[in-house]
């Protein structure tokens, strides 16, 4: 039978839970158990696809192309056997929408359709479903305990803990120690009420998360165990570490991973975490630096491109460098010759994924100066779109854009694969039925590379499998003019042939995708196109 685990945060938000979360299941899953993982979040939204980065950072694809919160990409970072689902990711609006299909359908037989139980009765069928298969499922709670809106996750919870009972569930509860500055003191109030908080819906945590920027002490730990119910033991102290990959080994050093082992009756050999520990000597004791210039819309919110980011950071792993990233804004690139002077100094350029024309002028020049220079050039997604409409117009000429950008472009380079042209040569679009939500090219798609190309070299395969998260595509009728030009196309997609990759001839490194690689870079191994990227970058420099 599955085991649960039950993960909330209290006091305030962004305290890492996801990261705590997935830190324990990686430390479980070195002992031999298969382990999954969940995020349950709150808001109304029916999935995170519609959101703006901005509010919600990074949209992560999952491989049965589920739109989701980034925290499940921390989840497939740090476990190894499992990768996330559709199941793993839900959120209020989610609940509420089956809950709703469920009543015009007449399935409630007539009766008051009501929060508890119905709502929570769909929260707890989805939980169980998640964990079908798997020792042990740990499901993370969006928001803070208190929270309005959580209310109905909190008591589905509840219920479930009362029905698997002790043997088979329990509950991590993260919290915040602040650190007075004035006092010198460390503060365990907020901890005690927020516990007060879990107790008044009915929950008392069994082990106590606590995040603090200080050392704590035995006396503070002993405190904070007497008042809050939970043994000393199971009190665990997260200090601020210096990477996320640090984690994993801070829990096992305070034995978490036992107390739940004990709990759930597994007789288990101890966790090697020799791969976690390889990972942070890769980290910190890399030689020299690669700057990648990362240019993109959403640079003041360096978690849009969580994945990304996470997905450098392992390819200079990989490589033994560290990666630094140098965040370009990419509209105010179009104006400012000192940041194009920044560009300039970079050793790298990559444009990630994106929607929308602000900012498309100025990716562009960074494409340029990489091709014309011999800078190594990774693009993903837009930044292979990009990559097509910069080579069309500096390079054959053409009047050529991405009818995302301009609906009447002379030559639409890039287009909707529901647009095609007439015979009288006229763009005609088909209508989609689905909403906005729904009419992407998403999750895992298998794709084929051309023998011979750099593509096939890198992943030393000609067939490979990646994720993707776009509406529009290459348009087929250019690939004969891009190809006399010197621009390969070295990659179609399995099924209906559209161009998955391409790349330069005559250049030490452009190679630009329209898929997503970084949702499957690993901190173990890293990403075979990301770590051939800096392996690049880390030759050109030397
Ligand atoms: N806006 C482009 C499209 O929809 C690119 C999307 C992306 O980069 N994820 O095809």
């Amino acid at each position: 039978m599955t085991k649960f685990i039950f993960v909330t945060g209290g006091v305030v938000s962004s305290l890492g839970k996801g990261i705590a979360a997935a830190s324990l299941a990686s430390v479980l899953e070195a002992r031999g158990l298969k382990v999954t993982m969940t995020k349950m979040d709150p808001y109304i939204n029916v999935d995170p696809g519609t959101m703006s980065p901005f509010e919600h950072g990074e949209v992560f694809v999952t491989e049965d192309g589920a739109e989701t919160d980034l925290d499940l990409g921390y989840y497939e970072r740090f476990l190894r056997r499992s990768k996330m689902s559709k199941a793993n990711n839900f959120t209020s609006g989610r609940i509420y929408q089956t809950v709703l299909a469920k009543e015009r359908r007449g399935d409630y037989l007539g009766k008051t359709v009501q929060v508890v139980p119905h709502i929570t009765d769909e929260i707890q069928n989805r939980i169980l479903a998640s964990g079908e298969g798997y020792d042990v499922a740990m499901i993370e709670i969006g928001g803070t305990v208190g929270d309005i809106e959580s209310l109905p996750f909190m008591e589905a919870v509840r219920q479930l803990l009362v029905k698997l009972g002790r043997e088979n569930a329990m509950l991590m509860h993260l919290t915040l120690l602040p650190y007075i500055n004035s006092a010198k003191e460390l503060k365990t109030k907020p901890t005690q009420h927020s516990v007060k908080e879990l107790l008044s819906i009915g929950i008392q945590p069994d082990i106590l998360v606590c995040r603090t920027e200080h050392d704590v002490d035995e006396d503070t730990r002993r405190k904070i165990a007497m008042f809050t119910n939970v043994p000393e033991r199971a009190v665990a102290v997260c200090k601020d570490a210096r990477s996320i990959y640090e984690i994993p080994r801070t829990f096992y050093e305070q034995n978490v991973d036992d107390l739940v082992c004990e709990r759930f009756g597994f007789e288990l050999p101890e966790a090697d975490l020799s791969d976690w520990d390889k990972v942070i000597d890769g980290l910190f004791n890399a030689q020299g630096e690669i700057v990648v210039a990362m240019v993109g819309k959403y640079v003041e919110l360096p978690d849009a491109y969580k994945s990304v980011n996470e997905a450098l950071l392992h390819a200079g792993i990989a490589n033994k460098v560290k990666v630094k990233i140098h965040y370009i804004d990419a509209e105010k690139l179009e104006s400012d010759d000192g940041l194009m002077d920044e560009l300039k100094l970079c050793h790298a350029v990559l444009v990630p994924g994106g929607f929308g024309e602000r900012g498309t002028q100025g990716k562009m020049m960074a494409i340029r100066h990489a091709r014309e220079n011999g800078v190594p050039y990774l693009g993903i997604c837009l930044g292979m779109q990009l990559a097509v409409i910069e080579f069309a117009k500096n390079v054959l000429k053409l009047d050529a854009n991405s009818t995302e950008f301009d609906r009447k472009t002379p030559n639409p380079i890039i287009g909707l694969i529901t647009e095609w042209f007439d015979e009288k040569g006229d763009l005609q679009v088909r209508t989609l039925e689905s909403d906005l939500g729904g009419t992407m090219r998403l999750g895992a798609q298998e794709a084929n590379l051309v023998a011979g190309s750099k593509l096939a070299h890198i992943y030393g395969a000609t067939t490979i499998s990646e994720r993707h998260r776009h509406r529009y595509e290459m348009n087929g009728r250019y690939i004969e003019a891009l190809e006399n030009a010197g621009m390969k196309i070295s990659g179609y997609s399995a099924k209906q042939h559209l161009v998955e990759t391409i790349e330069l001839n005559d250049h030490p490194f452009f190679v630009a995708v329209q898929y997503h690689p970084e949702f499957t870079s690993s901190p173990r191994g890293g990403h075979p196109l990301f770590n051939a990227f800096i392996g690049a970058a880390t030759l050109q420099k030397a």
